[in-house]
């Protein structure tokens, strides 16, 4: 992991929030290449989940919410963890992991409930701690002013189910997708991005007759495991968890954790939950107005149960470097005689890849060479996101950026002031192929969009 961390730091994937001031637990900010790696996860999720399906509309709900939402969808009562403090030093856990022996191995913890901190063993009783984020709507910080911060996405597409399902003429099953901001007041962070105080959640609420609820959420399991698959991550580091019977949310009659190996063990990816009717039988009684979908065909009236997968999209990214990082001793080159040392090779896939081509003049100091492969840079760019490096020899080029996943060098040489042709090299197999100038906008398109 720790490997991760230094070359998120390093490369401008991931940053430590507010690092100069000592940073802020659990919070990060994407720097230049993370951005766009982000970006490119969520275009890949909405192309999928909204673009190529005729059942699926998105919409883009508020963060804050009316605080009756909250108390609707049961989260102000149940959406919280037991907290248990230190007596000895006053750290907080949560006393579920403290006590299933998660903390084993941290700092001074050798054992079940013992501190981290300062191994000791003296422990309040739990009591529950309500995760949401709290704040005041208007001037006044009281509490009938009082309101949260999202912790899933999920209850805008439930009370703006009537409004969507009219509004886009919709008939069941639909469903509605949202990607946004979440926030949750962890108890315990820790293992970098994976458990972070604000995430970007992207969720989809499928609405479905009741009866068929249980074949569509089998349906979503798989839809949503070949989904994460398809953007790289080997099959093998993924695993299904089924949630016991009296572990289950408060809403749920089913759920089932897409589990990923990281380096610190098996842990959730992604869950998909059967959330039977229960939120907008909720939202229906707490609001007053009818929530029920009547089908015109066979006039039938009901509330409709609702399937969720939901993904968080920064923990997926931090599976998706976890999973293409690659070291390799000695490094690839076999054709030179430079110093052997350590590579990195990122193997993202080319769809995510945050850079996708790079131009590389062969040599800096001669000008007729940089100044064409600047032409090239500008030729490039509008149709890729790409980046011009000169500086270093140009091993030692590409190999910065093997280590960030660019599936694509194109090197300019000497060659080139000749015959206006230039070097595609791949990252992946090393291998370098000449092509025209005038093909090359064509060669990488076709080369990109065959993953
Ligand atoms: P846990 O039991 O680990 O606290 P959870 O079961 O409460 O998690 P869900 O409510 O199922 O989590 O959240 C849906 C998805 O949101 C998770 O599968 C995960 O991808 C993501 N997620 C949840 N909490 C966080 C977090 N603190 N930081 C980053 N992603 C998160």
């Amino acid at each position: 992991m720790s490997k991760i961390v230094s070359l998120s730091k390093r490369r401008g994937f991931i940053f430590q929030s507010s690092e100069i001031y000592g940073g802020v637990e659990a919070l990060w900010d994407y720097g230049p290449l993370g951005s766009l790696l982000k970006n490119n996860i969520k275009k890949e999720w909405l192309e999928r989940f909204v673009q190529l399906r005729d059942d699926v509309v998105l919409i883009d709900g508020a963060i804050i919410m009316n605080p009756n939402v909250w108390k609707a969808s049961g989260h102000l009562e149940h959406f919280a963890d037991p907290l248990v403090e230190c007596k000895d030093c006053h750290s907080r856990y949560r006393a579920d992991h403290m006590a299933d022996g998660r903390f084993i191995g941290e700092g001074k913890a050798k054992e079940k409930n013992q501190c981290p901190q300062c191994g000791g063993k003296n422990f309040t009783s739990s009591k529950q701690f309500n995760l949401m984020f709290k704040t005041f709507l208007g001037p006044i910080e009281d509490e009938t002013h009082q309101a949260y911060l999202r912790p899933e996405t999920a209850q805008s597409m439930f009370t703006n189910f009537k409004q969507v399902q009219e509004s886009m003429r919709l008939k069941i099953p639909f469903g509605i997708a949202q990607i946004g901001r979440s926030f949750r007041n962890e108890i315990t962070t820790g293992n970098f991005t994976f458990r972070s105080r604000e995430f970007d959640l992207a969720e989809i609420e499928y609405f479905v007759k009741p009866g068929e609820d249980e074949k569509i959420f089998e349906q979503w399991v798989n839809e949503w495991e070949k989904f994460i698959v398809g953007l790289g991550i080997k099959k093998e580091n993924l695993r299904r968890y089924e949630h016991k019977k009296e572990a289950l949310s408060h809403y749920s009659k089913r759920t089932i954790d897409i589990e990923y190996k990281f380096p610190f063990g098996w842990s959730e990816l992604t869950g998909i939950a059967n959330r039977t009717n229960y939120d907008l039988s909720q939202h229906s009684k707490f609001s007053g107005k009818e929530l029920a979908y009547f089908d015109e065909e066979t006039k039938e009236k009901y509330i409709p149960f609702v399937i969720e997968p939901s993904l968080g999209i920064d923990r997926l990214l931090l599976a998706l470097l976890v999973d293409a990082y690659q070291e390799v001793k000695g490094g690839r080159t076999e054709t030179t005689e430079s110093t052997k040392e350590e590579e990195v090779v990122l193997r993202l896939n080319k769809k995510i890849a945050p850079i996708k081509v790079a131009v590389l003049p062969l040599v800096k100091n001669k000008e007729e060479i940089t100044k064409k492969a600047k032409e090239v840079y500008q030729l490039l760019k509008p149709n890729f996101i790409c980046q011009y490096d000169e500086v270093g020899s140009i091993g030692r080029r590409y190999r910065r950026q093997d280590e960030i996943g660019t599936p694509f060098a194109i090197t300019i040489d000497f060659e080139t002031l000749e015959k206006d042709d230039v070097t595609i090299r791949d990252k992946d197999t090393m291998k370098q192929e000449r092509v025209k100038i005038k093909d090359l906008i064509n060669i990488l398109k076709e080369k990109l969009e065959n993953v």
